[in-house]
């Protein structure tokens, strides 16, 4: 396969555009669970919220203001094929410069500090969060979320021994959602990274998010745990913004990982109902 030339402002314009659309825009799959949610929760409570937050998006979408004010960590995923030639710049400045215009024309607020001591803002919400994955390719596929604090500091990893039963496994999740409470805006997307190491769990946890809400792990086990989850998840009775209620989460999205013999760890990564992410390949 010959090499192919993507240049680094082709990159930039890319990445603003996916974060000027999602702050903006959520996503369809997003919207119509909580339409079905609203459908069948009992409480009248639950079912405001939720009708709230669909009303919220519309607004968003219409006025082209963002879905919530928290606009978040500028999270960036990619996947660059071995045979793409970044031409004209540097791919991480690039993907800064393209977080630094969405932010900055675009009004969003600004949420990084460039010491977590010192806390000074770097008013330009950069740098990015970035992850890099080479695969085989002339092509990039630019993958973005912006993770809001709120359900970001609801989540938690645990390094579990590999005699670790499955239902010590959804205590932990369980556990974890609980104690996320309302400050994780509930409706949940949790999700989880079983597997690889203390550094890659978190990761496999968070890419999980940029799946379809309607899709299912492909292995048989880890769809069964997914739907197990979600029902004992939602029967809690946390429910919408945790006044009560069936919908504490959308969904819960497994991926997992090659581990060692002496290790089993779990990552949950709580997304809240504002679940902006959005991908692009150029
Ligand atoms: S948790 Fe989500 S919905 Fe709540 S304030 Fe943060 S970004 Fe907004």
């Amino acid at each position: 396969m010959t090499m192919r030339k993507i240049s680094a402002n082709k990159i930039t314009d890319t990445v603003r555009q996916l974060f000027l659309d999602i702050s903006v825009y959520l996503p369809k799959d997003v919207s119509e669970k909580i339409k079905i949610a609203s459908k069948s929760e009992k409480s009248i409570t639950a079912k405001n919220i939720l009708k709230q937050i669909l009303e919220n998006a519309k607004i968003s979408s219409n006025e082209k203001i963002p879905i919530c004010q928290d606009t978040g960590t500028a999270v960036v995923f990619l996947e660059i094929g071995q045979n793409v030639n970044i031409t004209g710049g540097n791919l991480t400045d690039a993907i800064n410069e393209g977080v630094r215009q969405a932010y900055v024309k675009g009004y969003l607020r600004k949420s990084i500090v460039s010491d977590p001591l010192e806390r000074k803002n770097t008013n330009d919400n950069t740098p990015a969060a970035i992850h890099t994955e080479i695969v085989p390719g002339n092509k990039l596929k630019i993958s973005v979320i912006s993770k809001g604090g709120g359900a970001e500091n609801m989540s938690q990893i645990r390094m579990f021994p590999p005699s670790t039963s499955k239902e010590e496994i959804k205590g932990f999740v369980i556990d974890t959602v609980k104690k996320a409470g309302a400050n994780a805006c509930p409706p949940l997307v949790i999700g989880i990274g079983i597997g690889g190491n203390f550094d890659t769990v978190t990761t496999l946890a968070k890419k999980t998010l940029l799946r379809n809400l309607n899709s299912h792990n492909k292995n048989k086990i880890y769809k069964n745990l997914e739907n197990e989850l979600l029902t004992e998840i939602n029967k809690t009775g946390i429910g919408p913004m945790a006044l009560g209620g069936k919908t504490t989460a959308l969904a819960v999205l497994i991926k997992t990982a090659p581990t060692h013999i002496t290790s089993l760890p779990v990552a949950v990564n709580i997304q809240c109902h504002a679940n902006r992410r959005k991908f692009r390949i150029i």
